[in-house]
């Protein structure tokens, strides 16, 4: 159930703060209990779980600028980004209740959230954690890093991965408190303007490292709007001032390097072993080649079969469960 629209985060990959806006339009209280009432009485075989309240980001609602007259003028494209603006009012206060008034309702008995929760957001209010942790996730939480490495994040406009690190310390302090066991999901762009090879190697080892595998993975795909599409087309950062001799990004265009950097992020399925072989001893990484703990790919390449690493599976793709997912697990949304 959508619950606001608009989004202030301005990812560079996505267009929704271009169509929908900067400035979040929130519905009242009322209309969406209204409408969790009406699913509930009207909709036959509801089971009393509603999916998702949420929006292009799940935590957004009633956050503003501080100032009306001060946002009319603003010109930022995020208000998040490098750093949370300190005009931008975080209270996730009104959210927070309408969490609350939403799982009191009768005949509902679980309220999950399936949008992306923009993490360096969410960890303004642990209180919100809190809520989300203990009500609100069901088994696994899906949050879009999208990458790790500095060049690659500056140019999607995304949070340091010290957002990622407090939010997951927040996360399973409250999961833990809340006696469940739950495991946040994290996402990656392959092949996205500013990624180098080393910086899809740095993710790669960052995954083994955290014992994450992934089922699907996405490559950027230029779409219409969104700025990370001007960079893809003109090689130049329009976050900055452009002018000739301004910044040039590295764009991995072409089938050889997308798939190379797919390959990074699926470094356990042995198809991407050759591949991922070749490009280590390029990069004078080949002592990474190898059958110890501390190699990211094997020296053999066995016959028959793909999954031969362990790690928690995860899925890229926008709906459906992680195989090891539980009831009530969450679908996602591309934006926070
Ligand atoms: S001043 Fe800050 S909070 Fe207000 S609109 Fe601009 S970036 Fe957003």
């Amino acid at each position: 159930m959508a619950i606001q629209r608009g989004c202030f985060g301005g990812c560079t990959f996505c267009s929704i703060t271009e169509h929908e806006g900067r400035i979040i339009q929130s519905r009242s209280e009322d209309s969406v209990i209204r409408e969790i009432e009406a699913i509930r009485d009207d909709v036959k075989g509801f089971t009393g779980v509603i999916s998702d309240l949420g929006g292009p980001t799940a935590n957004m609602y009633r956050l503003h600028c501080k100032s009306s007259d001060v946002e009319s003028a603003c010109r930022r494209p995020s208000c998040v980004f490098p750093g949370i603006c300190p005009n931008l009012n975080t209270d996730h206060a009104p959210l927070i209740n309408l969490y609350r008034r939403a799982r009191a309702l009768p005949g509902i008995k679980k309220v999950l959230i399936a949008s992306g929760v923009r993490y360096d957001l969410a960890i303004e209010s642990p209180e919100y954690v809190k809520e989300l942790a203990t009500h609100h996730t069901g088994g696994y939480l899906k949050i879009a890093p999208e990458a790790i490495g500095e060049g690659p994040l500056s140019k999607m406009m995304k949070p340091g991965v010290g957002s990622y690190y407090r939010f997951k310390e927040l996360f399973d302090k409250y999961s833990k408190e809340a006696g469940k066991e739950q495991y946040l999901i994290p996402y990656f762009i392959a092949a996205h303007p500013g990624t180098r090879d080393v910086d899809m190697l740095e993710l790669a080892l960052w995954l083994k490292k955290n014992g994450f595998r992934a089922d699907q993975v996405q490559a950027f795909l230029p779409s219409p709007m969104a700025t990370a599409t001007a960079m893809y087309h003109s090689f130049k950062n329009p976050l900055k001032k452009i002018s000739r001799t301004s910044e040039e990004v590295v764009i991995p265009k072409g089938i050889k390097v997308r798939r190379l950097h797919k390959a990074f992020l699926r470094y356990h399925d042995p198809e991407n072993w050759p591949l991922l072989r070749e490009a280590l001893k390029r990069m004078g990484r080949a002592d990474l080649i190898g059958n110890g703990k501390q190699h990211l790919i094997p020296a053999y390449q066995p016959v028959g079969g793909s999954r031969a690493t362990p790690g928690r599976p995860f899925r890229t793709q926008h709906t459906g469960l992680p195989k090891s997912g539980r009831a009530g697990g969450n679908s996602r949304r591309r934006s926070a």
